[in-house]
């Protein structure tokens, strides 16, 4: 069968979509070629936030509208949360659940082999979320150089304007022998960086007893020429003894990503979030202290319900002292079945939200180029791309720097030490 796969979302999305593809191929199928049309077209959804959603449903048009005669079968976390509305779509074949995901390629050879699925057409097959506790290994391989590896699955943390752990499940993990045994055939198959991935990476460990910062040990034990990225990790579980042990490692590149989401602890109550601002500023602090020329990204959340102006400019301050590199700006949107929507508090108008994600984006935009101007000159290892346009090709640094030079073929997937 000729198969279009299409990933909405997030590393994790890549790394299961990857690994669910490298399944399909080895059951005979194999991806569609540009232009030819697809037999069946698998969507896997993202639900973060209303745009999303949107988002994966503009996708479903597209499929079909490119090809018409396809089965369409969507998964995903819109699926898991919201698949009546999703099988209301008249171009949709089959909806399949978080569980249900994992047996894609057994059902594209029931599609293949003719069994009769045209009765479960419109078909919703998902399972309740209390039954999504299987863990499911993945690494992405799409990418030449990066290697998406998902260690954690799940959340147990239900912030109260959070779906995913209604669309993931409770938090659970393989143990580390075997994630580290997906590292290494990662890196047999040409990997050089691996970025850690997962819905609350630092409760890796949960379901077998064992230590994120094990995890993190065992890895940097592999010998090889490859660097590793923690990717977003919770402040309260991003502990001083894991940030010293990446100043010290010998793989793990200085480079943080910390989902802040608001500088106002009054609204971090409201969020129930695990951590104070003061907290987090402690963290940024160490970093600091340990690796000075790290990348810091945050997850900056604005408009939520009960986000006042008082707070907002409190919380417009605090971030604009701390000393971080970029700012991954999110704009809050109401979503059925969080908790938030219970709470009695004033609701932040659409345009007000707007104008505040505006105001985030211009402070991260102020402090991504000064963390570049910053490092100008001075010595670096980079990792080149395979991607290349009129004769310039693009790596990053280990602390995430995006520097370009001349393309060479041969520089692809390779280190090089270079002045920025
Ligand atoms: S930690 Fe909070 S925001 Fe992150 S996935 Fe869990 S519930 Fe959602």
């Amino acid at each position: 069968m000729k198969i279009a796969f299409l990933t909405l979302g997030c590393k994790l999305n890549f790394a299961e979509s990857s690994s669910l593809g490298k399944e399909l191929l080895a059951r005979g199928h194999r991806k569609n070629q540009k232009g030819e049309q697809a037999d069946v077209c698998v969507l896997n959804t993202c639900s973060v936030t209303d745009a999303a959603d949107r988002k994966g449903r503009q996708a479903i048009h597209r499929l079909k509208r490119q090809n018409p005669d396809a089965v369409i079968i969507v998964t995903g976390c819109y699926a898991q949360l919201k698949p009546v509305e999703i099988a209301g779509m008249p171009e949709v074949d089959y909806v399949l659940g978080m569980n249900e995901k994992f047996s894609i390629p057994e059902f594209v050879d029931m599609l293949e082999e003719k069994v009769d699925t045209q009765n479960l057409r419109q078909t919703i097959s998902v399972s309740s979320i209390r039954e999504v506790t299987d863990y499911h290994a993945s690494y992405s391989r799409d990418d030449r150089t990066r290697c998406f590896l998902k260690v954690q699955d799940g959340c147990d943390y239900f912030c109260t304007y959070c779906t995913i752990p209604y669309a993931r499940g409770k938090s659970r993990n393989a143990d580390i022998k075997s994630t580290v045994a997906q590292a290494r055939r990662a890196l047999g198959e040409g990997a050089k960086e691996i970025v850690l991935t997962g819905v609350n990476i630092g409760d890796f460990g949960k379901s077998t007893g064992e230590r994120f910062i094990d995890l993190l040990s065992a890895l940097d034990s592999v010998d090889g020429e490859f660097r590793v990225r923690i990717s977003s990790c919770e402040p309260n579980l991003l502990s001083d003894e894991i940030i010293d042990f990446v100043a010290h490692s010998r793989h793990f590149a200085p480079h943080f990503h910390i989902p802040l989401q608001s500088g106002s602890n009054e609204v971090l109550r409201i969020m129930k979030r695990r951590y104070t601002r003061e907290l987090f500023l402690e963290r940024v602090e160490h970093i600091r202290n340990a690796m000075p020329g790290a990348f810091i990204g945050v997850d900056c959340m604005v408009g939520v319900r009960g986000e006042t102006q008082e707070y907002f400019e409190d919380y417009l301050q605090f971030i604009e002292a701390l000393p971080v590199s970029q700012l991954h700006v999110f704009t809050y949107s109401e979503r059925a079945g969080t908790r938030m929507l219970s709470l009695p508090l004033e609701v932040v108008p659409p345009k007000e939200r707007k104008r505040r994600s505006d105001i985030m984006h211009e402070v991260s935009e102020r402090k991504l180029h000064e963390f570049y101007i910053a490092h100008k000159g001075e010595e670096a290892v980079v990792l080149w791309e395979s991607k290349h346009e009129d004769g310039i090709m693009w790596g990053f640094t280990e602390n995430y720097i995006k520097v370009s030079g001349e393309y060479d073929r041969k520089k692809v997937n390779t280190f090089q030490k270079i002045r920025i």
